[in-house]
């Protein structure tokens, strides 16, 4: 029995790489006339992938493994558990519901591009209200002994993860970070030097150098140009990122590479032990944006990591030939209140986050409807973040992930940093992170992160591995205090 569900998870498994190599292309490089046709394999591949993970033979067969759970070794176990969990879910769900709801998520994603453009929201709010109707049916069928319907989708994202937890966690931002705020605006910004002119094809080099900088293996992943960057993981030997230049404003890039370049790093350092496996890649959303977020702003917006590098970077940016390290560092740091989600600082990133999770929370408890969503956006954003759109594209409208149907996906964004930070305190008490990154040695915090979190790859839960690396569970504390101590320091705040 176990060598026939290793032969299909052989099976799925070849699929999900062409898939991936698909995607990859159709993002990449695909002629816009051939979009079609590929978009065509992906979905016949998609529904091969399908039929094997839902045939009553596979499900057959991760029945009698669970039941005789002496035969299997410890990575066989948490395949069957994963697996069983995925398969319980979409059993309960009527097919035809689901393919409803598929059929509704394109089409809603289509008006929704549509309203964007033409700042209508109106276009799409019904169908918006459908998607999130469809979230909350399933998450009914698939309700156990969870306190809030929330909770169930929740877990789609974060297993573990409750509304408690996260009311806990936002409650904590807004009583420290929205204070801490008004007091950064108060003092005012210096004003920006770094956008300006840098050829791309030296920023090009200089991203490919800063790759290597940070540990990347080149020999075992690439990275190319996309609209929106993101990572890819083939095989933990074959993994694919990409960024995004901008002419005027070459650190863009340079933070669009070091993030993607986190989320590379974390694939290529899945344990050898769990090749062939389904659990042979990064965990759960969470965990995964806490590497990219790790090394995107606690490494790569810290002033260390910068010192250890700067005397290079001039002779590929040449604006940093005249602007001295602090200058730069400040610059890199600057916070300010802004409407899109995509391009906020570091500090003002969870508050944009807040207003979504608030609104999908309260949308899932029936408290409001999509009806009104553009006015409730203005009033939080104004609350919590300080400024509000005047144009709804720039407000409700600005996400395609509502429209696309993931509902409970939002979370996992803030998440990632709160985990990050309370990793990076752990990894500070056992090595000397400042020394490294002054003095460039990049592969220490590497083997850290490895060691630590990366080798396990969906082998362990979030949860788990937050509570064996830092000693406890989630703690919005850490994140807190990071945030409090870095931009009271830049903000010669005292608080
Ligand atoms: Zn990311």
């Amino acid at each position: 029995m176990l060598k026939q569900f290793r032969s299909k998870i052989e099976e799925k498994k070849k699929i999900e790489g062409a898939l991936g190599i698909l995607e990859w292309d159709l993002e990449t490089c695909t002629p816009k006339k051939g979009q079609q046709h590929l978009s065509e394999i992906v979905g016949y591949l998609t529904m091969k992938e399908y039929e094997i993970s839902t045939s009553k033979e596979f499900r057959d067969m991760i029945e009698t493994l669970k039941e005789n759970p002496e035969k299997l070794n410890e990575i066989e176990k948490k395949e069957i558990e994963v697996l069983s969990c995925e398969i319980e879910k979409i059993k309960n769900i009527p097919p035809e519901e689901y393919q409803k709801f598929s059929e509704l998520a394109v089409t809603t994603q289509g008006l929704w591009e549509e309203a964007k453009v033409t700042n209508n929201y109106n276009l799409y709010k019904d169908k918006l209200q459908q998607i999130f109707d469809f979230n909350i049916k399933f998450a009914q069928y698939n309700r156990k002994d969870e306190k809030n319907l929330y909770d169930v989708i929740l877990d789609d994202y974060e297993r573990g993860m409750t509304t408690e937890k996260l009311d806990e966690f936002f409650k904590a931002l807004k009583k420290e970070i929205v204070p801490l705020l008004h007091k950064i605006v108060a003092k005012g910004n210096p004003s920006r030097k770094l956008m300006t002119s840098t050829p791309v094809e030296s920023q090009k080099k200089f991203n490919r150098v800063l790759g290597e900088y940070l540990g990347f293996d080149f020999d075992r992943g690439v990275v190319r140009e996309s609209e929106h960057p993101f990572t890819l993981n083939i095989d933990k030997n074959d993994v694919r990122l990409t960024t995004k230049y901008m002419e005027n404003n070459p650190f863009s890039g340079v933070f669009s590479t070091i993030h993607e370049t986190g989320h590379g790093i974390y694939e290529q350092q899945i344990g050898d032990e769990l090749k062939g496996t389904i659990l042979a890649c990064g965990g759960s959303m969470g965990i995964h944006e806490s590497q990219s977020r790790f090394y995107e702003n606690i490494i790569g917006r810290s002033r260390s990591f910068w010192k250890g590098i700067y005397s290079k970077v001039a002779e590929y940016i040449p604006v940093l030939a005249n602007t001295s390290l602090d200058e730069f560092y400040k610059e890199i740091n600057i916070v300010e209140p802004s409407l899109i989600r995509t391009e906020a600082d570091e500090l003002t990133y969870s508050l944009h986050i807040m207003v979504r999770y608030e609104i999908e929370k309260a949308i899932v408890e029936r408290k409001i409807t999509t009806e009104n969503l553009p006015e409730i956006w203005r009033e939080k954003m104004l609350e919590y973040v300080g400024v509000a759109p005047e144009k709804d594209s720039e407000g409700v409208m600005q996400d395609v992930h509502w429209a696309g149907g993931l509902v409970g996906y939002f979370p996992s964004y803030a998440l990632g940093s709160a985990y990050a930070a309370q990793i990076f305190n752990t990894m500070k008490k056992e090595i000397d992170v400042d020394k490294i990154l002054e003095s460039g040695e990049l592969y220490k915090i590497k083997e850290w992160l490895g060691k630590k979190i990366h080798r396990f790859g969906r082998f362990k839960e979030t949860e788990e591995i937050i509570k064996e690396v830092t000693g406890e569970g989630l703690n919005p504390k850490y994140y807190i205090e990071y945030l409090k101590e870095k931009y009271s320091k830049i903000y010669d705040l005292d608080i």
